[in-house]
């Protein structure tokens, strides 16, 4: 089966609303200690890497693996595959993931990093898929809401590829 990608969210558009993004978080901000900016890995890593530029506020960073996910579909089941490495109790931190799709993955992390005691634990999001929602998570900060396609692109893959892609677009499966 041939696969192409359809353009979808260009780098332009995507620009804009990591600028809004980090300014709104930015507005939020009150801690007397850095912010700790959690990046979900593998899938935000270029989301984070450029709101993190968008932030001006002094900032922790670290890297938490979660594996959830095998082609297209959800296996439902969540497993820690890299722990963040440091000690978050009493701190100001954000979860920053690429997609919310079904929820379970948002959900378990909560859970997990909430049981560390953190002052405030808030979760940014670059894309939303209401439509596939099977736990509803609070989300603080969402980048774009969109409709149930399978996207790709700026971090997130298909099998490991097309994570290099600048702009995001949705996967397609032909004959
Ligand atoms: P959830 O647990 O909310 O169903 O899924 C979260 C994870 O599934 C995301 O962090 C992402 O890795 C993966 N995922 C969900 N939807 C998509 C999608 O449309 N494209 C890609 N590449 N990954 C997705």
């Amino acid at each position: 089966m041939a696969e192409h990608v359809d353009p979808y969210l260009s780098t332009e558009q995507i620009a804009v609303e990591v600028a809004r993004m980090g300014g709104e978080i930015r507005d939020r901000f009150d801690g007397d200690q850095p912010l700790v900016l959690i990046c979900v890995l593998k899938g935000s890593i270029v989301f984070f890497a450029d709101l993190l530029r968008q932030l001006h506020v002094p900032t922790h960073v670290a890297f938490l693996g979660v594996a959830s996910y095998e082609g297209t579909h959800s296996t439902g089941a969540v497993r820690l595959t890299h722990d963040l490495g440091m000690d978050i109790g009493g701190r100001d931190c954000i979860i920053v993931e690429d997609i919310v799709d079904t929820g379970l993955t948002m959900s378990y992390l909560l859970e997990n990093l909430k049981s560390r005691r953190p002052r405030t634990l808030r979760v940014c999001t670059l894309l939303h898929k209401p439509e596939r929602e099977q736990v509803k998570v609070p989300m603080d900060f969402v980048g774009f809401t969109i409709d149930d396609h399978f996207v790709v692109g700026y971090g997130l893959d298909y099998e490991q590829r097309y994570r290099d892609l600048d702009h995001i677009g949705v996967l397609r499966f032909t004959d």
